[in-house]
């Protein structure tokens, strides 16, 4: 029996979901995706590593439904469950079957969507208690140590028909605080459940920072819970934190670092390296496109093998609109460099951003298949309240009347802006294409074929992956709405 602490008995929860959907709390892309995808809970995983005795379960990767979850609500006096605006419908309805199975069961919610819309949210949703506003990690931890909700900063709670709102929470300063959240994996994840289809199985992903300094007006987590500082942990820290993970996951092949840009602070990132390399660990990281060779070097030297880069658009009018702080010449200049050094890249491309053209999404086609990233994404834009694309879509009438939804019924996201000369259908059809165009090259087709002969591991993963992109693929074609990948933010 784990450690039963004093405060209340509690549950981190993240949803059960569309079948397949990766809306995880660390998840940027909260949509069912081409393949089976799950990101790690790490958000959830914080605060419960906080909480001595809680549990985290994370639904979807275990493949767990509501009926497998609702009895545990009979066992605990407080559940946390993670929510974001595509999965905040459904979320609601797994509330209120947990208060129907424990009507003393206090239930809040934390992510960006309650974040941005707290009193909007606890209105829907008779089943929640309470609400974060914004980084709740200390704040579940308040809570689960008994506090009454009036003196917990950073929430919105009800009090009988009122909603209440306490005073802001300032965002975590001391980053070194925080306990790891590997201890949390190993109790209570499976690792083997994770999936990314660009890293090697099985992976661990967690952070080592939170927040990124640009300013992309269509990412989701710098403009709600992380902010434009990137608040880090100390890179002694890190490396403890990995030592342990590798104790912990002997069976793991390559560790993940989903900090937002992790290459933000570029002589931290070459020290964690550093500390990497002594270790003998496989890594990979997001960074953003304009990373100098030497640090690429550096990290390269020592265990990095993947960079997960958000190029976004081939168009540089594009790239100015959405505030990337990118040029097109430093991003083809730092393809060239990683790919000399040998470093695997999944490039992220946006469909539908503010400016988009039939012309731009060719343009952006083009500047895939010239950079040739050994795997790419395709998304469509995503409106996310609470940032700065969700408040221009508004002002410039974007939004489709009566809509406002993110994802389909299956959980699959839908194209959700409609520009004057470039429609939804297109966008939507467009995903398609640019697929098809990148691999269905034969340069590209025999790099892939030689990358699965060399390892039958690898051939036997993407053979089942191949076939769940042209179910994916079929399943949009058929969709009554129209559908594609999604994105929050694609990571730098
Ligand atoms: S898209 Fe990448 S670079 Fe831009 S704000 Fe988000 S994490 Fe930062």
């Amino acid at each position: 029996m784990p450690e039963r602490a004093p405060g209340l008995r509690t549950l981190f929860l993240h949803p059960p979901s569309y079948e397949g959907f990766d809306g995880g709390a660390g998840a940027r892309y909260q949509a069912r995706r081409e393949i089976r995808s799950f990101w790690y809970p790490t958000w959830l995983a914080q605060p419960a590593a906080l909480v001595p005795g809680s549990r985290l379960v994370d639904a979807p990767p275990d493949g767990l439904g509501v009926e497998q979850v609702a009895p545990l609500a009979r066992q605990y006096e407080l559940a946390v469950l993670h929510t974001s605006t595509p999965s905040f419908g459904n979320d609601l309805r797994v509330a209120e079957r947990l208060k129907a199975e424990n009507p003393r069961l206090l239930i809040g919610m934390v992510g960006a969507h309650v974040a941005v819309l707290p009193q909007a949210s606890l209105r829907a949703a008779a089943a929640v208690d309470w609400v974060a506003m914004g980084e709740f990690d200390y704040a579940c931890a308040e809570i689960a140590a008994g506090r009454p909700l009036g003196d917990v900063t950073g929430i919105a709670y009800r009090d009988g028909d009122r909603v209440r709102v306490t005073p802001p929470r300032a965002p975590i300063e001391d980053m070194d605080a925080l306990p790891f959240v590997v201890d949390v994996y190993k109790r209570d994840l499976t690792v083997e459940n994770y999936f990314i289809g660009y890293l090697m199985h099985p992976y661990v992903s967690l952070y080592t920072g939170r927040g990124c300094r640009s300013k992309c007006t269509f990412c989701l987590w710098p403009q709600t819970l992380g902010g434009h500082r990137y608040r880090v942990r100390s890179p002694a820290s890190v490396e403890a934190e990995m030592a342990l993970a590798r104790r912990h996951f002997p069976q793991v092949r390559e560790f993940f670092f989903d900090d937002d840009t992790f290459t933000d602070d570029l002589p931290r990132a070459e020290e964690i390296a550093r500390r990497l390399g002594r270790l003998g660990i496989t890594w990979s990281c997001n960074a953003k496109a304009n990373v100098p060779r030497r640090t690429l070097e550096v990290m390269r030297e020592n265990g990095l093998r993947l960079l997960l880069v958000g190029y976004e658009s081939g168009n540089q009018q594009i790239l100015n609109n959405i505030k990337k702080g990118l040029r097109l010449d430093v991003a083809r200049e730092f393809t060239r460099h990683a790919k000399a050094l040998g470093i695997t890249i999944h490039g992220t491309f946006i469909l539908g951003l503010p400016g988009e053209t039939p012309e731009t999404i060719q343009q952006t086609i083009r500047y895939a298949c010239e950079l040739e990233p050994d795997t790419i994404q395709v998304s469509l834009a995503a409106p996310y309240p609470g940032t700065e694309l969700f408040r221009q879509a508004q002002e410039q009438g974007w939004l489709p009347p009566l809509s406002g939804d993110l994802v389909n019924r299956d959980g699959v996201q839908v194209a959700a802006l409609n520009y004057p000369g470039l429609g939804q259908a297109e966008m939507f059809t467009s995903v398609e294409a640019f697929y098809r165009r990148f691999y269905f090259r034969p340069r590209k087709l025999v790099s892939m074929v030689g990358g699965m002969l060399r390892d039958p591991a690898v051939l036997r993963r993407r053979v089942r992956e191949g076939v769940e992109f042209f179910r994916f693929l079929h399943q949009r074609r058929t969709a009554a709405v129209p559908a594609g990948p999604a994105t929050s933010g694609a990571g730098a």
